[in-house]
């Protein structure tokens, strides 16, 4: 295996902004850098808290930078390089997320499908055959970061990965199919 150079590691780097992908805010559906211009900016990043916890620590740096002038000075850098700091970093090593879907087969029957779990450095392959075995069904690798299951075990899923991988919170697992009816819930 050769080396791979540091500059062509994936991953985001401290201090570089990666338009990889814009990401929406589920309050104001405005692309999240422009929340701050929406009148319910508070709400905003109420849902960031809760759906985005990684950007909302970046929001909550960047404010705190922003106000660290003056009074204070100190105390508030102090804070930025404490326990808070350290957390956010862990949580921004990637844009990491799990999507779980289920796709129709056949007239009754249908699968499930697993994208993402790669993103979380997850051997697909015993993954795959781990799912076939708690679910007794076949599960197999379908593609570059794609697992289909053969059967409707989204729902089971929300509570089985993050039993089996306990690096992978709730919170990473995106459901696709009632992401659109979560998004109407303003
Ligand atoms: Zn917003």
């Amino acid at each position: 295996m050769t080396e791979i150079p540091e500059k062509l590691k994936i991953g985001p780097r401290e201090g570089v902004s990666y338009p990889i992908k814009v990401q929406y805010c589920g309050n104001c559906s405005m692309p999240l850098e422009y929340c701050e211009y929406y009148p319910e900016y508070e709400k905003c990043k109420q849902w960031l808290e809760k759906h985005l916890p990684s950007e909302f620590e970046k929001v909550k740096l960047e404010e705190e930078s922003q106000g660290a002038d003056g009074e204070g000075d100190d105390k508030k850098r102090q804070k930025r390089g404490g326990k808070g700091m350290l957390k956010s970093k862990k949580k921004e090593e990637g844009p990491k997320r799990i999507t779980l879907s289920r796709a129709p087969r056949g007239k009754k029957k249908s699968v499930t499908v697993v994208t993402g779990l790669k993103t979380f450095e997850i051997d697909l392959k015993v993954a795959a055959k781990f799912f076939g075995q708690k679910f007794a069904c076949g599960s197999s690798v379908t593609g570059d970061d794609e697992i289909v299951i053969q059967g409707d075990v989204k729902d089971d899923l929300f509570d089985v990965i993050p039993e089996k991988w306990p690096e992978i919170d709730e919170d990473f697992l995106e459901d696709l199919v009632t992401k659109k009816d979560r998004f109407c819930l303003k």
